[in-house]
């Protein structure tokens, strides 16, 4: 993270800030001590700083990156989720585990809150763009860099640009709270980050019938078992598959025809969030991995089937909630795997 590298004194130990600061999470072990009074501050740019129970954060996931507790919601989320999907489609790939967003701490050498205390910054690939270090970029790069703060009307910021120690890894909302030109800049790019929304309309699912093989047939052998039909996974669509989709859809007073299409899916799947567990869980997992969220699939709805379901429905314009419902499903199952992920 970008400021953590240097902090220096005045600075509590980490369970004295903890008691003080009332649960606060802070990364690197020392933090200015005239931050922990800061409760009711704001950051340096103006916003006011918290916790993930006093700010409104919302997650984010851009490529194979996710920013562990999130960056501020709405117009924030919207801005800085479009600067990262740029920068990862643009500079360089962001990497899983190198990018950061909301965290309470104050500034490294400093008592003033980071930016990150309020989730109106965030880092991109930390290792590769070092605090203090210039040039981590080279000029092709720098130049999108320059062209995605065009974009944003000097409503974004680049540690690059800062007068004193460089900060190339560091973007932030460079307006106060209420300023309308990142109201007018959210509005611009849209709600899904500037990616292109798909147009709104029915879900739809891909119809699947014996003969057929693959990623669906493993997710609707899956699901059958989780309603109580024994089969085994193979992936393949053969007799005792069929036979298995004929007695649900009896069961469900769907026309028997053995083919899973868009009746029997929506009465098929089974929405699924963190605490689920069993096969249709099992089902979700593969399909992530198929989508190149790769995960071991163990039955268990954990916190990193969450963050990757998230991460699913970020990526592909659908209400990142992380809950496994129908339109995630349909998702899930009737778009083809992205090889670029
Ligand atoms: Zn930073």
């Amino acid at each position: 993270m970008c400021e953590l590298h240097e902090i220096e004194s005045p600075a509590v130990t980490r369970r004295t800030l903890l008691r003080g600061a009332g649960g606060l999470l802070v990364g690197g072990g020392t933090i200015a001590a005239t931050a922990t009074a800061a409760h009711a501050a704001t950051s340096q740019n103006g916003w006011p700083a918290g916790s993930s129970s006093t700010i409104p954060l919302s997650s984010l996931a851009v490529g194979g990156a996710t920013f562990p507790a999130g960056v501020r919601s709405d117009d924030v989320h919207v801005v800085l989720g479009y600067v990262a999907r740029r920068f990862d489609r643009e500079v360089e790939a962001l990497v899983k585990g190198w990018c950061w967003g909301h965290s309470y701490r104050a500034i490294s050498g400093s008592t003033a809150l980071s930016n990150h205390s309020s989730g109106t910054a965030i880092d991109l690939n930390a290792p590769r763009h070092p605090l203090g270090r210039s040039g981590t970029f080279t000029a092709t790069q720098r130049s999108h860099i320059r062209s995605i703060l065009g974009a944003c009307d000097g409503v974004v910021r680049w540690g690059g640009d800062y007068s004193g120690r460089r900060d190339e890894m560091h973007f932030e909302i460079n307006v106060r709270p209420g300023d309308a030109r990142l109201a007018a800049l959210a509005r611009r790019l849209g709600g899904s980050g500037g990616e292109p929304a798909p147009a709104p309309g029915p879900v739809t699912w891909t119809t699947v019938r014996r003969g057929a093989g693959g990623f669906r047939v493993t997710a609707i052998q899956h699901l059958l078992r989780q309603r109580g039909h024994s089969l085994t996974v193979d992936g393949t669509f053969g007799p005792t598959t069929e036979s298995r989709v004929l007695s649900f859809q009896r069961s469900r007073g769907l026309a028997a025809d053995g083919i899973v299409g868009p009746k029997t899916w929506p009465a098929l799947v089974v929405t699924v969030r963190r605490g689920s567990g069993g096969q249709a869980v099992v089902a979700v997992q593969k399909l992530l991995t198929h989508h190149g969220y790769r995960m071991t699939a163990d039955g268990v709805f954990g916190p990193m089937t969450a963050t990757k379901v998230q991460a699913f429905q970020q990526s592909h314009a659908l209400s990142a909630d992380g809950v496994v419902g129908p339109n995630t499903w349909a998702g899930l199952t009737s778009l083809t795997r992205n090889p670029g992920q």
